[in-house]
């Protein structure tokens, strides 16, 4: 309770004021959409439409999120609100029309992790970044901003976070989206026989991949995610 009672999230309004209208009925603050998300994190309640029914009967889960009881925002508002973070007309990165990707090679001792298709280290990986900013993640600049603005230079103000003697943890994880990579044919050689053909195909989620769970040893259709932890070097 204490955690989001003095979460002051203000700059938020400010931060998102270019992406509301002056006009048509007065939106939800975005600082208060931005609070209930992450108390919805915190309960771990990972879909919108539960979490608003939540906010609904859980009047204590309203009052923390910054909103009236009886008057909590429905599902669509969190989509929409969500919808404003992201800089694009597009809902992926990637164009949705590609042919098949490569997929990994499956690694031949237990618990081993899959050579990976592109053979680029993380380290490799940061000084092509510094070189070329990726201009293909333009739709998460907002998103960005926040974490800079709100969370990341807060952090180094209250001193939890040392610029000068940073020390980063990173390791990836599998973030599954679905079972199965969902692609639609647009060329005629099924038709002709030909099975495995390398023609373009239409991709529901372009933005994911085949990996290997090197962990449950299995195939996962999704995301890679890359955190990194900033901690202060031991002894301090
Ligand atoms: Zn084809």
């Amino acid at each position: 309770m204490e955690k989001f009672w003095n979460l002051d999230l203000s700059d938020m309004d400010s931060l998102m004021a270019d992406r509301y209208s002056n006009f048509g009925p007065a939106p939800r603050l975005p600082s208060d959409m931005l609070r209930s998300i992450l108390l919805s994190v915190e309960f771990k309640v990972t879909s919108y439409t539960k979490w608003a029914a939540d906010l609904k009967e859980n009047h204590l889960h309203a009052i923390l999120s910054g909103f009236p009881v009886g008057d909590t925002p429905g599902v669509g508002t969190f989509y929409d609100f969500q919808g404003r973070l992201w800089m694009s007309d597009k809902d992926n990165l990637s164009n949705p029309v590609h042919p098949p990707k490569e997929k990994p090679k499956k690694p031949d001792k237990k618990g081993e992790k899959a050579p990976p298709v592109e053979k680029v280290s993380v380290k490799e990986l940061m000084e092509q970044f510094q070189l070329h900013p990726p201009k293909d993640m333009a739709p998460c600049k907002r998103l960005y901003d926040v974490f800079k603005g709100l969370f990341l230079e807060r952090s180094v103000q209250d001193g939890l976070v040392d610029l000068l003697s940073l020390s980063l943890a990173g390791d990836g994880t599998p973030v599954y989206t679905s079972a199965k990579e969902r692609k639609k044919r647009i060329c005629c050689c099924l038709e002709k026989g030909i099975r495995d053909c390398t023609c373009d195909r239409i991709y529901r989620q372009p933005d994911c991949n085949i990996g290997w769970d090197s962990h449950r040893e299995c195939w996962y259709f999704g995301y890679d995610l890359y955190m990194l932890t900033a901690g202060y070097p031991q002894g301090v």
